[in-house]
């Protein structure tokens, strides 16, 4: 029964958690806020028009480390919750007024930019409750209006409309209204010295709100908003529900993007030059584009309708958000850049969640047993969840699909829902049954895993093939699954077959010799697949039209690991499609022979994607040869190639180890590029290097006053230099910093060192830490650290092992390659 509640997630003191109920409902909420930017303060008015559900009722409030300054009535604070004790009888309305002050510590963030400040705040999960007195749980709705002071010239914005801005001596007072139910988390603000863009798409007015650092560029961000609002509108098949939407960029948010009602606030880290997204071309370039914005700009405009029109009613099912955001964001990408983009992206997003799935945990993807709300949001929640939705797609057909989604919105709109309302949906309209689909992928942990192997017999001149399901526990026991099979016979002749694999073992006779087949070649099956297929026939599939058949041939390729498959994958780096390219370069980086080498460096030139050739970049860092490291050397120094591929030359060129790379490490140093990628790919690729002049420069960059994205990476280098003194010393300090990703990069540098010292700093983050993912990362590494020691040297001793192994299998390999070649 371990995959109802998976592996490795739950810590044994957890318990399960329920959405909370209220004894009363809230008709409105009006807040009066004047913000101290120079103190990082902030003092409020907030009424609340209430409405006994139960004669006594008590007005709960959630306010957390707030100064009560007066309440309209009775009222008790705990320094976590604030009741207030009216005296009404059931049906009655009163308005509870609570007079406050506070200086939060998270949830409202000010940040100094030059002489100016830019604030702005993160409600999300449960980080309202620091600023304002709220009944802080998603399944609570209601309407609100916001008036916000600050002194001139600042621009202070927030959900919904605007209704006036007053001016009130040497102070500016704006106020908005939120005229729809809402959830309390997505309430926001943000104050600073924005300029703001306008434009219309259609009724609805379209705002930018950029800080004055911000020039020109910001339009490569952003110029294709209205065309994502329309095409959500109309795949969706209800329009935008609200009058206005903004885009608010602001300095060293904690996120990409929150999806705040009308009012998305998202990074600074998202804009951008022109060469950052197009660095070979003209703009715009879809075909050939390597940064870009869109993904984020989609994934935060899908919210507005799953999330914020239609709210998960609690954590446990925050599916509804984050696996629809990411699933339509997915379709974006299907509608701007074509089916074969969409299905990679989905690819990608599955190989996503595999990767969290090997390294720390299995889940369902609904669960009510954790203890820190941000916890669910990880790479279950949204990039499997997107493919259980393309899944569902795929399964029940683009039509019946989306009249599915049309019914749950227009059918839940302002209001709270959980996963069973969208079953029930789903089921409505498509007239099946769905139990066994939301049992095996919403409620259940781990996925598919299928061994599929054939072998033809000439004697019977039929082939025998054979599908067995072979997850682990953690895993639902034995899937139910359609499934389709392509096969293409010697003679010329093709079939799909289409079959439902429903035990633990499958196998059917073929009548003829396949040349190949292919597994769900519509790639509409979330699994994972482990293909046992005959060299030739892998190779012949490389050639196959599906996407995924070819994406099927490069993995089993990579396993063979032959001269014949490296020759093969070779060819597939010329993929017409770049994902093929890319996956293809990655397998002949894990093949790594002297072969695999010669064929990644000369297929460069050819590769037109920046995306593919990033691959091919990272794939020659798995190589100490010569002739590759000074390969990455020319391309680090090209200054007409990509920002990104230049970084992954940088990080490359440390790995291969050559004495020639600290110099050119250091050169990278000086060159400036989008997120200051280059520098933080030099500051990785010192760490690869190892040596003592690459440790004092990596030091450097990790003092403070560095800016975030230069000092997060250098901090996490570090314990690339093992456990020294002063590494350890400035990562207990980065534990301790005020910047929330310095944190992070110091958890993760913790993770990597396995270091028992670093044990009583990291259980202070357990305890202390105010970021809830800090918390969760803090206590996974506390485990893994308590697991390594108890394992003690036999660990030590199988990982080097392991490398040893590693080693002479290339070896082995490389002297194959060469006889075959001779
Ligand atoms: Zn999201």
């Amino acid at each position: 029964m371990k995959y109802l509640v998976g592996r490795d997630f739950a810590f044994p003191e957890y318990l399960p958690r329920h959405p909370r109920s209220y004894d009363f409902d809230v008709v409105k909420m009006s807040l009066d806020v004047e913000v101290d930017l120079e103190n990082g303060a902030v003092e409020g008015v907030v009424k609340y028009v209430v409405r006994a559900k139960k004669s006594g009722a008590v007005v709960v409030l959630d306010a957390v480390d707030i100064e009560v300054l007066g309440v309209s009535h009775d009222y008790f604070y705990d320094g976590a919750k604030l009741e207030i004790r009216p005296e009404w009888k059931s049906g009655e309305q009163v308005e509870v007024v609570v007079r406050y002050r506070a200086r939060p510590r998270v949830g409202m963030f000010f940040v100094r930019r030059g002489k100016e400040v830019y604030m702005w705040t993160q409600g999300e999960t449960e980080y309202n409750r620091y600023w304002v007195p709220l009944p802080d749980s998603p399944n609570v709705k209601f309407p609100w209006s916001v008036s916000i002071t600050v002194p001139k010239p600042y621009v202070a914005g927030s959900n919904g409309v605007l209704v006036e801005v007053k001016e009130r001596g040497d102070k500016l007072v704006y106020v908005w209204e939120m005229r729809h139910p809402m959830s309390p988390y997505l309430l926001a603000l943000a104050v600073g010295n924005f300029k703001v863009y306008k434009e219309k798409c259609g009724d609805v007015e379209l705002e930018y709100y950029l800080p004055s650092y911000v020039g020109e560029e910001w339009k490569f961000s952003f110029y294709n908003t209205c065309s994502i609002m329309q095409f959500l509108s109309q795949y969706l098949g209800v329009p935008y529900p609200y009058e206005r939407y903004a885009q608010v960029v602001v300095p060293e948010f904690i996120y990409g993007g929150m999806e705040n009602t009308t009012f998305t606030i998202l990074t600074d880290w998202t804009i951008h030059d022109k060469h950052a997204q197009c660095p070979y071309s003209g703009f715009p370039c879809l075909e050939l584009e390597d940064f870009s914005s869109h993904p984020l700009v989609a994934h935060e405009m899908a919210h507005m309708w799953f999330g914020d029109l239609v709210t998960a009613k609690d954590w446990a099912h925050i599916t509804i958000n984050e696996s629809f955001a990411t699933f339509l964001e997915a379709l974006w990408t299907e509608r701007s850049k074509g089916r074969d983009e969409y299905l990679y992206e989905i690819y990608t997003n599955f190989k996503i969640y595999l990767g969290e799935y090997s390294r720390r945990y299995s889940r369902p993807i609904v669960t009510n047993i954790y203890k820190i709300p941000d916890e669910v949001f990880d790479r279950h929640a949204y990039e499997k969840g997107s493919v259980v939705l393309h899944m569902l797609r795929s399964l029940l057909g683009d039509e019946v699909f989306r009249r599915g989604l049309k019914t749950f919105l227009e059918r839940y709109r302002y209001k709270a829902v959980d996963v069973e309302d969208l079953r029930k949906v789903f089921e409505e309209v498509s007239e099946r049954d769905l139990e066994w689909f939301w049992n095996q992928f919403f409620y259940s942990a781990g996925h598919p895993v299928l061994k599929v192997s054939w072998n033809y017999s000439m004697e019977d001149k039929a082939a025998r093939v054979q599908i067995r399901q072979t997850q682990g526990e953690d895993s639902f026991p034995v899937y139910t699954l359609p499934l389709e099979l392509k096969i293409v016979y010697e003679d010329g002749r093709r079939e799909v077959k289409s079959l439902v694999l429903n035990d633990k073992e499958l196998s059917f006779t073929l009548h003829g010799k396949p040349k190949y087949i292919c597994v769900d070649p519509g790639f509409k099956i979330l699994k994972s697949l482990d293909p046992q297929y005959p060299l030739e026939s892998a190779v012949a599939m490389l050639e196959d039209e599906d996407l995924y058949c070819r994406l099927q041939a490069v993995e089993a390729l990579k396993k063979n690991g032959s001269p014949k498959a490296v020759d093969a994958l070779a060819k597939a780096l010329r993929d017409n499609f770049w994902g093929v390219a890319s996956e293809a370069a990655k397998a002949l980086g894990e093949v790594g022979t002297a072969e695999a080498v010669a064929k990644l460096i000369e297929a460069y030139p050819v590769v037109a994607h920046p995306r593919a050739r990033r691959a091919i970049i990272e794939a020659l860092g798995n190589t100490r040869r010569r002739e590759a490291a000074e390969f990455l050397d020319r391309v680090l120094h090209d200054v007409g190639e990509s920002y990104y591929v230049r970084a992954e030359a940088a990080r490359a060129l440390g790995k291969t180890r050559w004495e020639f790379a600290e110099h050119s490490l250091r050169k990278a140093l000086e060159y400036s590029s989008h997120l200051e990628v280059i520098k933080r790919g030099a500051l990785e690729g010192l760490a690869e290097l190892g040596s003592e002049e690459a440790l004092r420069l990596v030091l450097k960059y990790a003092e403070e006053g560095v800016p975030t994205v230069l000092r997060m990476t250098a901090v996490q280098a570090l314990a690339k230099f093992g456990p020294r003194r002063e590494v350890l010393e400035v990562i207990r300090r980065a534990l301790r910093d005020e910047n929330f990703r310095v944190r992070y990069a110091a958890v993760a540098a913790a993770l990597e060192l396995l270091e028992p010292r670093l044990l009583p700093d990291l259980e202070e983050r357990i305890e202390r830490d105010l970021d809830g993912r800090i918390r969760r990362m803090a206590r996974e590494v506390v485990e893994k650290i308590r697991k390594a020691m108890e394992r003690g040297a036999e660990y030590q001793r199988l990982r080097e092992e392991v490398e040893k192994l590693r080693e002479e299998y290339r070896k082995l390999l490389d002297r194959v390659a060469r006889l075959e070649r001779v």
